[in-house]
């Protein structure tokens, strides 16, 4: 039986990853960093009804001695770091936080690995958020990069210090420079989730408007199922490299209301209010990845269209509140 250890396991990525690993057979061991509110941490890994199977450890990506103390104690096979300040909004509010998490925290990581001369495979969680402004029409692992944001500068040095383990200590490193990609488990700060519960609670009575930032700016949005499955195929490549994920298809923020708006008989145009305080210091206005390469080497291929993707999101919005209003 295989080993994974996942940092991050509690965010929306680690609960997909935790369950698609299970079902394939392999021990799962999560890192989770302490909380006051311990009680509802591991919300997503309970709503996909995995979280008894799941090992969980006591640690935090910045405290090099605990991820040490982890990796000695189960010695992984796999080892997906997805844990990370991950909100580009708050990257400005926390640019140091989100420095020592998002970037040192992936050193730590291969710093343990090395250090402790364990050969587990390394998955490291980049972003389409490093070529921020973009440089090329579809993004690729070839186009430059141009981060926006302390999160986008964040990842890119976690990106390039995976790359430089790899080629200096022959670490089988690899990093999935995914796209967005969303489901009923994302946090509620992102735009999707946002508008698909803003979406629930006005079709429910509970709320009038939803307020939102920039409404032209457009992402190429897969489905987190979907993008997981990628993750651990890297894994299973003999030689470590790195693979763009994403769909090819990018669309506005707009038309992400739209059709999360008409999927419930309303129009977008009465309620969503553009609240000033909303739009970002530095914008990443289009994002669209070309992903080739992990067509061809992984046979990866992204299932879900955004419209059915939306449209489960919704349904598990409205569900949420209905259960609440019960309650
Ligand atoms: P989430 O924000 O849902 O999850 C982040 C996870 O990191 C949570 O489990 C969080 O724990 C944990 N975490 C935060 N800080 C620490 C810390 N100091 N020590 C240990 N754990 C910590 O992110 P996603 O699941 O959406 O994304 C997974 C990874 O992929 C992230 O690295 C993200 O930046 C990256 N990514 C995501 C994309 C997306 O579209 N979703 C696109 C490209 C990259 P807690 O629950 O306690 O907060
Ligand atoms: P990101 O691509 O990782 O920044 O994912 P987000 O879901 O946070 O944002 C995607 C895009 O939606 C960005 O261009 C935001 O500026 C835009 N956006 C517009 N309104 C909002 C909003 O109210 N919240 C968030 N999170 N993003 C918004």
């Amino acid at each position: 039986m295989k080993t994974a250890l996942i940092t991050g396991v509690t965010g929306q990525d680690g609960a997909y990853l935790a369950q698609f690993l299970l079902g394939k057979g392999y021990r799962v061991v999560g890192l989770m960093r302490r909380s006051a509110s311990s009680d509802v941490i591991g919300e997503r890994l309970r709503w996909l009804g995995v979280i008894d199977d799941v090992e969980l450890v006591d640690g935090n990506l910045t405290d090099l001695s605990s991820l040490m103390r982890i990796i000695q104690s189960c010695n992984p096979d796999e080892v997906y770091n997805l844990a990370a300040q991950s909100f580009v909004a708050s990257s400005w509010q926390q640019p140091l936080l989100t420095g020592s998490v998002t970037g040192l925290g992936a050193a730590n990581v291969l710093e343990a690995l090395r250090l402790l001369q364990c050969s587990a495979r390394f998955y490291q969680a980049s972003s389409s958020e490093m070529f921020g402004k973009i440089q090329q029409k579809m993004q690729s692992e070839r186009t430059p990069f141009y981060p926006r944001s302390p999160y986008g500068i964040a990842k890119l040095y976690a990106h390039w210090m995976t790359v430089n383990y790899r080629e200096s200590f022959g670490i089988h490193a690899s990093s999935g420079i995914l796209f967005n990609h969303e489901s009923p488990l994302r946090g509620i700060e992102f735009v999707t989730r946002k508008v698909t519960d803003g979406v629930s609670r006005i079709k429910l009575g509970l709320a009038k408007e939803l307020p939102l930032g920039n409404l032209e700016a457009c992402r190429d949005w897969g489905h987190a199922r979907d993008y997981v499955q990628a993750m651990w195929m890297m894994l299973q490549q003999d030689i470590p490299d790195d693979y763009v994920i994403a769909t090819g298809r990018t669309t506005s923020i707009r038309e992400l209301c739209r059709i999360a708006f008409a999927h419930v008989g309303l129009n977008y145009e009465d309620h969503v209010k553009i609240n000033q305080n909303l739009l970002r210091p530095a914008e990443v206005d289009i994002l669209l990845g070309d992903s080739s390469k992990a067509r061809t080497t992984l046979g990866w291929q992204p299932k879900v269209p955004l419209e059915d993707l939306i449209r489960e999101m919704v349904d598990a919005d409205l569900v949420r509140h209905r259960d609440k209003q019960r309650s």
